[in-house]
């Protein structure tokens, strides 16, 4: 990454008239200048309504005008009341992110701004006390209220009703006669501050000098960054709890990140347990009003601790002393669309911007973040054993190409004994596939056509249960044609492949009296679906639990101990650079889900590469060869970490317009020293929604100001109407 230094800020003097640069959340160039009004002391981050067209927007006073201008021509913006201000730090922290990956400022503002409700003035409540008279009709019901009333609570009318058990008619005539009387409430109840000696734990001794190093880095006040390496089940989360509270303690506040929000109930419950209350939440499934309420209390320090998703980066946090990013690997911190950014990488940008420590936990880090803790960038904090009495879990590879039952069946016979042992000695197993559905491609036996998205240039899944073929890059669904659309043969279109669900059928069949439970994101409407699935196991209301990486991570599970790794090559070898590093890591971490507690644990891995140094490296538990070796393949390469990656892509409905554009787009590259340019290709999902797609790949080594490059790229591209220029810096995926 490069290092923009931070602009010094621009402080307005008293004056007459003064003018601002504002910057708008919209995608311009850059800032727009306007006046203040008379006198107007407005530092950098004043959030103001700026006149816009014939309405108006919110913006942020962001720097000097550009002063081309004339005060007459110039309109004039508005502090909000209350006069709220951006941090500088988060105003900095912007400029960077747009800067990095080649946003437009005002975009990444957009994200700082989720919820511009929160900088209305704080409303009242309405709610009702006892009041001076005793109405001369008395019933059991009104007795019921002014009984109730003698708490010196304030309610308002349906919490009355509720709880005296009496129709809302009757509280309204209680008010009416003046016995009860109406008082004002601020709209939000205060956030709770987490007590950071709730319930400390007592660490083991590994945890406790991990902690030490996290909390004196926190009270260090600087800009650290370390990585809490440990196998899962060792204590991650209650060692960097510890740096939580000497946040709390040094009087400044904290922000977790999470990959999921399905992780993050179970999470808050923990929080709880170990501070006193629960933290606030950050993510798109709270609702408007909430965020209204945790935008502006973590803006006015209220809100001491944030539990969120990658948005949450982007707060407005007015005294950060600690981000930590637990399972700092998972590439759902990359944010594929609108401004792409990878929230990882600017958890460590924004620490540093605000002098603060970050933390980044995993049992196995990606490889960017393990080579900056080997090479001593980063500390390297590791915690090798679980917690307690648990053991890691014993691994053994099943050799599919002996092992094979029958054709057209997916569990092995050593898979099929260890099941029937596990079940009868009453204890749970989990299978894997990170498979949707019940089979990824539909065939037509007779021609050999294969069934397609219309929209995409992908398979379409079927899924038995809704009897549904469908696609999972657009949605698009149809039900099973009843002969095959290509040579209209009937009955001749069949299932190729294991989807869970197909899975589940060979489990049911072979397993008739266990108790089962598909978990996939389809099978489960939403995060409350999940948590009921992850509690019924957790109670032992399921034997066997078949699903995809919706259960892979963060869960707890007492009494499993058996883990079976359905297909293991699935998605080994795609072309991706990182498809490696994935595979390793979410079998490492579905693995990880066997034998938590004391009974021991084992997992059974399928494949058909037992020589693989994944698979060695996941049965011989020896993680670092397997970093070793990817390490070397990378450096080889002048992959990411030791060369920097960004991808081009154009994309639009006219595919001849974007294949043009892209040779187009190629043949303006800028010639430079360190610097290949590869492309265009159609992208691996060529048709996507709809729209064709091209890539170029741009390869520098580390010494190259990739932005600069990519800027002067930009700038001289002509990119036709009805195209799309989107610049993925450190690109994730390569589809
Ligand atoms: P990780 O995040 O590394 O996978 P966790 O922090 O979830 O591990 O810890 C695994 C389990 O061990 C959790 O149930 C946790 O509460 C428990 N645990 C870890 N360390 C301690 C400790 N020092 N005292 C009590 N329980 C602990
Ligand atoms: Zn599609």
């Amino acid at each position: 990454m490069s290092n923009a230094a931070a602009k010094p800020l621009p402080l307005f003097a008293l004056g007459i008239s003064p003018r601002a640069g504002i910057l708008l959340p919209r995608p311009l160039k850059g800032p727009y200048d306007y006046k203040l009004p008379k006198g107007c002391n407005a530092p950098r981050g004043t959030l103001v309504a700026a006149p816009l067209g014939t309405g108006e927007i919110l913006g942020v006073v962001w720097g000097e005008a550009e002063g081309s201008v004339g005060d007459n021509r110039l309109k004039e913006a508005q502090p909000l009341e209350g006069n709220p201000i951006l941090p500088a730090q988060l105003c900095d922290f912007i400029d960077w992110v747009a800067q990095y990956t080649l946003n437009a400022p005002g975009s990444i503002l957009a994200m700082a701004l989720r919820s511009q409700a929160a900088f209305e003035p704080q409303g009242v409540r309405i709610a009702f006390l006892r009041g001076p008279k005793t109405p001369a009709r008395m019933t059991d019901a009104r007795k019921r209220v002014l009984a109730l009333a003698e708490d010196g609570l304030a309610r308002n009318v349906a919490s009355f009703a509720e709880e005296a058990n009496v129709s809302p008619a009757v509280v309204r005539g209680l008010i009416e006669a003046e016995a009860l009387v109406a008082t004002e409430l601020p709209e939000f109840l205060p956030f709770r501050e987490p007590d950071p000696d709730f319930a400390a734990p007592t660490l083991s001794s590994t945890q406790a000098d991990a902690a030490r190093v996290l909390v004196s880095d926190v009270g260090f006040k600087r800009f650290s960054v370390s990585l809490l390496d440990g196998v899962t089940g060792s204590g991650k989360t209650e060692t960097y709890f510890e740096a939580v509270a000497q946040a709390l303690r040094q009087r400044k506040q904290a922000l977790i990140l999470l990959p999921e929000i399905s992780l993050t109930v179970q999470f808050l419950e923990r929080f709880a347990q170990r501070f006193g209350v629960r933290p606030a939440e950050w993510h798109s499934d709270v609702s408007q009003r909430e965020r209204r309420r945790t935008y502006r209390a973590v803006m006015n320090g209220e809100a001491r601790v944030v539990v969120g998703a990658r948005s949450a980066l982007f707060l407005p946090f007015p005294e950060l002393g600690l981000i930590v990013v637990d399972e700092e690997h998972e590439q759902a911190y990359k944010q594929e669309d609108g401004a792409i950014y990878h929230a990882r990488d600017m958890a460590v940008v924004r620490a540093r911007i605000e002098a603060c420590a970050c933390v980044l936990a995993s049992a196995t880090p990606s490889l960017e973040t393990y080579v900056n803790a080997t090479s001593g960038r980063y500390a390297h904090l590791r915690l090798r054993n679980r917690h307690g009495k648990a053991q890691l879990p014993e691994i053994r590879l099943i050799d599919l190409r002996h092992a094979r039952a029958d054709p057209g069946t997916w569990l092995s016979q050593p898979l099929r004994e260890a099941i029937a042992s596990t079940l009868e000695s009453g204890e749970q197993a989990m299978l894997f596939l990170n498979r949707r559905g019940y089979a990824p491609l539909t065939l037509c036996e007779s021609c050999g056509h294969k069934l397609t998205c219309r929209n995409c240039s992908a398979w379409l899944v079927e899924h038995r249960y809704r009897k549904r073929l469908t696609c999972h890059h657009c949605g698009f669904e149809m039900a099973p044609p009843p002969q095959c659309p290509q040579c209209k043969a009937e009955r001749t279109l069949i299932a190729c492949g294991p989807g869970v669900e197909r899975v589940a059928e060979e489990f049911s069949g072979v397993f008739p009296n266990a108790r089962v439970a598909i978990a996939s994101s389809d099978t489960m409407q939403g995060p409350n679906e999940t948590q009921a699935a992850i509690r019924a196991m957790a109670k032992r209301e399921i034997d066997v639990m078949i699903g995809t990486q919706i259960m892979a991570k963060g869960h707890h599970f007492p009494q499993l101990t058996l883990v079976g790794i359905v297909d293991a090559d699935l998605g080994g070898s795609d072309g991706d650079l990182r498809a490696r590093e994935r595979t390793f890591q979410l079998l490492h971490q579905v693995s990880g889900r066997a034998g938590r507690a004391e009974k021991p644990g084992l997992v059974l891995i399928q494949t058909r590469n037992p020589d693989d140094t994944v698979m060695k490296a996941l049965a011989n538990g020896d993680r670092d060869a397997f970093y070793a070796q990817e390490r070397a393949s990378r450096e080889a390469t002048h992959a990411p970490p030791f060369g920097r990656l960004a991808a081009m892509i154009l994309s639009g409905g006219d595919g001849d317009k974007v294949r043009g554009a892209a040779r187009a787009l190629a043949e303006i590259a800028p010639k430079a020293r360190d610097v290949k340019v590869w492309g265009p290709t159609p992208a691996f999902y060529s048709l996507l929604r709809g729209l064709t797609r091209e890539r170029l790949l741009v390869q520098t080594e580390r010494s190259v100001d990739m932005q600069a490059y990519l800027r002067a790229w930009k700038t001289a591209a002509k990119i036709p109407n009805g195209v799309r220029l989107t610049v993925d810096v450190d690109p994730m995926s390569f589809f």
